[in-house]
């Protein structure tokens, strides 16, 4: 049995003192844990790295730290799939996978995230022709709320899986996901500063035009910083950033230096579109080739939170050409950039980019900040859009309102009746988005 001190995420934006705290390291183990927990009466839930914004993995019962459960489990060479154990860390995967030649096709900003944490919530990074890193799921096993197992794949119960690939927590607790990987690849990286007004009539030929585009914005700039990432095969020639200049830009520019103007621009917000002009000069402006999670994720040091929405990817130029204007007519001082990205459609039913195309658009603030007015304005603007928001970031939806904006949301609902009828795996952000 574990101890009982407090539980709070990255974003310092929730907090919990859950009854206990388990760190299982088998599947016989959260087995019995899951029965233990519903015989008592108890709630209980896996967290992840509590990298979500919202109360998503609030656990008030037992809460459940995999990291004991983490590693390979198999390998399928022929397919290039591989099951990994639920709490394996998205940093970790990387070197499990090199013996064999193989990478995951995409990834977000970040990887300090578990597997099933980061599928749970719809975890996406880039590119027009990707989806978010539960579309790479061809299988998983799950402990149910009756203790017993249920796999989902290509044989077992195939029709669940597009359900339970990214379930929100609510399902049961994943032991192990099998995702489907691709031969390990580089990714040549061009970074650099463009002018925000040439780009934005030419977003999406330029989101289509390459594997992955993205860019940022500081808001009382002319500036996009955006990034382009080419593919090319795991043998082509690599060329790193060196060590140094990999730390100066991602640490101490992008992040250290940040901090102190983000802390500044906190205090004293008449500073803020001029330390936003520095930010610019600061970050972007590179070029590099290297193995593709070296150049998909970084690290982020500075505390933040966000919200970020998916709209129909047509939609994309007006809902970020909607935030620039509200910014500029509200008067506001924002410090932190607003993030521009892209991702094909798939079939998953809770998907934010579920049977649609998506263009996504998050938006951020320093930790010190009050997001409410600035979040509350955006998320007008992205449902007028038909936007869904992402499961792990700052929203103000319930359920009613979700449900019209997910033409499976039912469906969802009936399997969660089904298969969690005396809500063991609930808590109170699943009761508002999902329903009591
Ligand atoms: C700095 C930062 C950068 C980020 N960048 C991106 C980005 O680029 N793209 C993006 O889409 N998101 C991004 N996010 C959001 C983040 O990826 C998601 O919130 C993700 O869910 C966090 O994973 P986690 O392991 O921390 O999960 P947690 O937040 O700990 O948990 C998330 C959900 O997963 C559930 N869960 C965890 N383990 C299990 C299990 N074994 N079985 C069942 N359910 C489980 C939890 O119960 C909870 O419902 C970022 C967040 C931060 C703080």
């Amino acid at each position: 049995m574990g101890t009982t001190t407090a539980w709070t995420n990255w974003a310092r934006t929730e907090r919990a003192w859950p009854v206990r705290v388990e760190r299982p390291d088998s599947v016989g183990a959260v087995q019995r844990l899951v029965r233990a927990a519903a015989g008592a009466g108890l709630p209980i839930k896996a967290v992840g790295a509590g990298h979500s914004f919202t109360g998503i993995a609030v656990a008030p019962g037992v809460l459940l730290e995999l990291d004991a459960l983490s590693g390979l489990v198999r390998v399928d060479r022929e397919r290039g799939r591989v099951t990994l154990r639920a709490g394996t860390r998205l940093h970790d995967i990387p070197r499990l996978l090199e013996p064999f030649g193989l990478a995951m096709p995409n990834l977000g900003d970040i990887d300090r995230q578990s597997v099933a944490g980061a599928i749970s919530t719809g975890t996406h990074g880039t590119g027009i022709a990707f989806g978010g890193i539960a579309t790479q799921v061809v299988g998983v096993t799950m402990v149910t709320a009756d203790g017993e197992l249920l796999t989902s794949d290509a044989e077992q119960e195939s029709g669940l899986l597009p359900a339970l690939a990214l379930a929100l927590g609510a399902l049961g607790i994943l032991v192990e996901v099998t995702l489907q990987c691709v031969p390990a690849f580089v990714l040549h990286a061009v970074e650099r500063p463009e002018s925000l007004d040439e780009l934005l009539p030419t977003l999406l030929d330029r989101a289509a035009a390459v594997d992955h585009f993205e860019f940022y914005w500081f808001p009382h700039t002319a500036t996009a910083l955006t990034k382009t990432n080419h593919r090319l095969p795991g043998d082509a020639p690599t060329r790193p950033l060196r060590p140094v200049a990999k730390w100066v830009d991602d640490t101490l520019l992008a992040n250290g230096v940040y901090r102190v103007l983000c802390n500044t621009g906190a205090v004293a917000p008449a500073i803020v579109p001029r330390v936003n002009r520095l930010a610019d000069r600061l970050v972007g402006d590179r070029e590099f080739t290297d193995r593709s999670t070296r150049v998909f994720t970084s690290s982020r040091t500075v505390r933040f939170v966000e919200m970020e929405y998916a709209v129909p990817l047509e939609h994309l130029p007006t809902a970020f050409a909607r935030i620039r204007a509200l910014i500029e007519e509200r008067g506001w001082r924002i410090s932190f950039p607003i993030e521009v990205r892209v991702a094909a459609a798939d079939e998953l039913w809770l998907s934010t980019a579920s049977g649609r195309a998506t263009g996504y658009v998050a938006v951020h603030r320093f930790f010190r900040e009050d997001p409410g007015e600035y979040f509350r304005a955006v998320e007008a603007i992205m449902i007028e859009l038909g936007g869904r928001p992402h499961w792990g970031k700052l929203h103000g939806r319930d359920a009613s309102s979700l449900r019209g904006a997910y033409p499976r949301f039912d469906e969802f609902v009936r399997l969660r009746d089904r298969l969690d009828p005396g809500r063991l795996f609930g808590n109170r952000y699943l009761a508002r988005v999902l329903g009591e």
